[in-house]
Formats: structure tokens, sequence, C-alpha cells
């Protein structure tokens, strides 16, 4: 006989209502349980957020660039995959004319540029004072040069709208490298680099590539 043709019984009734309760009791708790999981697992996506996060511009970090190359080198990938290495030229006379909280605003403002002028699918990091990296993936060399001197240009051309009476001129130096077989992601890092460097030889303000390394 089940417990509910036979509750009339007042022990069995008693037993009832106290195993109601019990159950009631831990559907609660198991809710508290889910909310605090909940907020706790809102709180480490925040924190790890925040971990590769650049404050000042927004865009991704050191961190996040190196996590980022370790995750695509993880993963055998054939397509084509480029990078670009920004420096903001003379960016120590930017600082020492203005000021550093309006040096701030000019590496807030290029970073902005940056991604106004990348896709959606390519990412950007911060991982320098004035030194910026973007990935480019399914992106051949030649399209990242044209991405980079699109670049160049915008923020040659469009810095005179910031700030007031603006004086110095606003110019970055860009180097461009696409994967190859044999790269790591040090490696293909250090090509980008090289060609920055020779950018800034070259009397910078332009865009070199890996293929103009001497
Ligand atoms: P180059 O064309 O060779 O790159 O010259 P540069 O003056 O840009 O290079 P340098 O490395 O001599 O100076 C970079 C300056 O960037 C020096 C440093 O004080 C400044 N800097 C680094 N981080 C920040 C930052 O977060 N905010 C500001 N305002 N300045 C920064
Ligand atoms: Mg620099
Ligand atoms: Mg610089």
């Amino acid at each position: 006989m089940g417990l509910w043709q036979d509750s009339n019984h007042p022990a069995q009734m008693e037993r009832l209502i106290h195993l109601t309760q019990e159950n009631q009791r831990l559907l609660a708790r198991l809710d508290a349980e889910r909310r605090t999981t909940a907020s706790l697992q809102a709180a480490l996506e925040h924190q790890r957020r925040e971990a590769l996060t650049d404050p000042l511009t927004g865009l991704y970090n050191r961190r996040a660039m190196d996590q980022r190359l370790g995750e695509i080198w993880a993963v055998p990938d054939a397509a084509p995959l480029a990078v670009l290495v920004l420096d903001i030229d003379i960016f120590k006379r930017i600082n020492d004319t203005y000021g550093h909280a309006e040096g701030d605003c000019v590496i807030r403002w290029v970073a902005a540029t940056l991604c106004r002028c990348v896709r959606a699918g390519d990412r950007a990091f911060r991982f320098g004072g004035e030194e910026f990296m973007v990935l480019l993936p399914d992106t051949t060399l030649d399209g990242a040069i044209k991405v980079a001197e699109s670049i160049r240009r915008r923020i040659e051309v469009h810095h005179l709208a910031f700030p007031r009476n603006w004086q110095v001129p606003l110019t970055v130096s860009l180097g461009v490298a696409s994967r190859q077989d044999k790269d790591d992601p040090v490696s293909l890092f250090e090509r980008a680099d090289r060609a920055l460097y020779q950018a800034k030889h070259r009397g910078r303000n332009q865009v070199v590539h890996e293929n103009c390394l001497s």
C-alpha cells in the first residue's frame, strides 16, 4: 500500500509533511547554490576579461596577445595569417609638448582609429606604451600591407581634428609579416618587429613589410 493511500494514519501523515518540507528546503538550497555559482562564474568571467584587457584603450593587452598566439599555434591551420606591428612616431615629443594626459588621449585615439580600419575578425592588442599589434586571420601579406597603409594614412590625415590647437605631427610606423610554415609566434612577431624597426630607420610614417628586410 502506498503512502498516499495510507495517509490517514497520523504517523505517516506527519512523515509525509516532514518529507515535503525537507524536499522544499533542499530545492531552495539548490536554487541558492545555483545562484551563487552563476554569480561566481560571472565574477570569474569579469576578472578574466579584465586580466586580458588594456585599461587605457579597452584593447586586448600583452597577456591576451601571448595567449591568442598560443591558441592559434595549438591548432594546425594552413590558412594565411598576417600580423602588423604599429608604433607611434616620436611619441615622447607629444608627451613633452602636451603632457602625459594628452598623450594618453592620443594613445586612445590611435587605438580607436586602428579598430576602425580592421575587420571584425581581426584582433588588436596594445602590447606596450605606444605599441600595438593586429592579428589578421585569413589575410595574405599583400592584404595586410593594404590594411597597414590604410591605418597609416588615416592617422596622418585625420589627426588634425585632434586635439585643440594641435601643432605636433602625429604619424605611425608599421611593420608587416605573414606566417610561414616554419614560424612560431616568436619568429613571426620578430619579423614584423624588424620591419617596423626598418620603417623607423627609413624616416618613420611608413609601412615596411618582411620582404623589404635587408
Ligand atoms: P619612435 O618614433 O622611435 O618610436 O620615438 P618615440 O618617442 O615614440 O619612442 P620612445 O620609446 O623614445 O618613447 C615612447 C614614449 O612613450 C616614452 C614613454 O614615456 C611614453 N609612454 C609609454 N607609455 C605611455 C602611456 O601609457 N601614456 C603616455 N602618455 N605615454 C606613454
Ligand atoms: Mg615604442
Ligand atoms: Mg614610438
